[in-house]
């Protein structure tokens, strides 16, 4: 018999109002207070999903598996040494296997492995034939691309089926000015690798910052137009270690769209609600494709379906949010699988409405994305 979860509120037809799980009958009661008789509404949803208390249902996770990275992106990374966190800190690959199947139990259909770089980590192949043998129906990864030439083969057998690759800039001492790195050829080399592989359609991720890259939206472009990938523009985020992000810094999507669009017609292509990109076709029936992912200028919070884990075994259920949760020590206490699951139930019960960003006031939070998990 399952134990009932906590107590949840919900918005309902735009009232928020108080409810309580009852996980036996699959379904949820709300209630104006806890104690009330009187019924305002009833969700039917199956009872292990994970659900927030503004009704979306969080199917989406993403596991970083290691905050180490053998790139210092400027957008990302200080120039400066950062303290790594001490390998103990990090879950083992037997807690983050322990913790997917809860995962999975509760719902979670798709899985990204990120990092910091989550090719640096050994062992990270067979992780992901472990995720694939538990039937994650979504696999995929996001990385920078300097060692996935060689790994390619092994990550497909391993059961991963989709890859994002960072590549900021196409041209070779830009890319070195923002990546610290001369992996440009390497890079390129790894998005044909994987172009060429069951893993196509790649899709290729730049960060455009103002003054830095944002004279390469129509060469991007072309490149999509050329290699048959999926080009996605992200805009800046104030996730980054040197604290240089502002308002100013931003490329807003519409204006990535408007200027690919005069040059080659676009598109829309329908898109899932939780989707993070809005999709675009050339017109002219062109390989490849356009993803606008603006975070900052269209947030699509209201759809938001992801939950995050770092490194170090905190629970983020919003990039931004000010507080993590300790699953790490929960599961070096000895947490029963019960007592981690109403743990996680209860922390995404609580999930932010929105990241505020766009609000006075807003503090970025203080772990930047290398210690996140992008
Ligand atoms: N190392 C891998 C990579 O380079 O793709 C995975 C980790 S990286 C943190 C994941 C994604 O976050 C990358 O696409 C990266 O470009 C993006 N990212 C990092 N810092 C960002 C920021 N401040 N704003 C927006 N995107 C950012």
């Amino acid at each position: 018999m399952e134990t009932p979860g906590p107590p949840v509120t919900v918005t309902l037809r735009g009232e928020t109002v108080l409810g309580k799980e009852r996980l036996r009958r699959k379904c949820a009661v709300f209630r104006r207070a806890p104690d009330s008789k009187h019924r305002i509404g009833l969700l039917i949803f199956d009872a292990m999903t994970l659900h927030d208390k503004f009704g979306r249902q969080i199917t989406d996770l993403r596991i970083s598996v290691t905050d180490r990275c053998n790139f210092r992106c400027v957008y990302c990374r200080s120039a400066d040494p950062e303290n790594y966190r001490d390998h103990d800190e990090i879950l083992s690959w037997s807690e983050l296997d322990r913790l997917a199947r809860i995962f999975l139990a509760l719902g979670i259909r798709k899985v990204r492995i990120t990092g910091g770089e989550p090719l640096v980590r050994e062992g990270v192949e067979e992780y992901i034939a472990r995720l694939h043998a538990l039937g994650v129906e979504d696999l995929s990864m996001t990385t920078n691309g300097h060692l996935l030439a060689e790994r390619c083969e092994r990550l497909i057998q391993a059961g991963l089926r989709r890859i994002n690759i960072s590549l900021d800039s196409l041209d070779p001492s830009k890319f070195e000015r923002i990546t610290r790195t001369k992996s440009f050829k390497t890079v390129l080399n790894s998005i044909d690798a994987a172009q060429s592989s069951r893993l196509a359609p790649v899709k290729v991720n730049a960060v455009l910052v103002r003054g830095l890259n944002d004279d390469e939206v129509e060469s991007f472009a072309e490149f999509a137009r050329l290699r048959g990938v999926i080009m996605r523009f992200i805009e800046f985020m104030p996730l980054d270690a040197d604290r240089h992000w502002n308002r100013g810094l931003v490329v807003p999507a519409a204006e990535v769209h408007a200027r690919i669009h005069a040059r080659w017609p676009l598109e829309q292509i329908p898109h899932e609600h939780s989707e993070t990109a809005r999709k675009y076709r050339f017109a002219d029936g062109a390989p490849g494709e356009i993803g606008l992912i603006a975070p900052v200028t269209q947030p699509f919070c209201g759809h938001c379906s992801r939950i995050r884990l770092t490194a170090d075994g905190k629970l983020r259920t919003c990039l931004f949010s000010k507080d993590d949760h300790d699953l790490r020590s929960l599961l070096r206490e000895g947490a029963s699988d019960d007592d981690l699951v109403t743990y996680i139930r209860s922390v995404v019960v609580d999930k932010e409405e929105g990241h505020r960003i766009n609000e006075p006031g807003f503090a970025p939070p203080s772990r930047t994305m290398v210690f996140i998990g992008g």
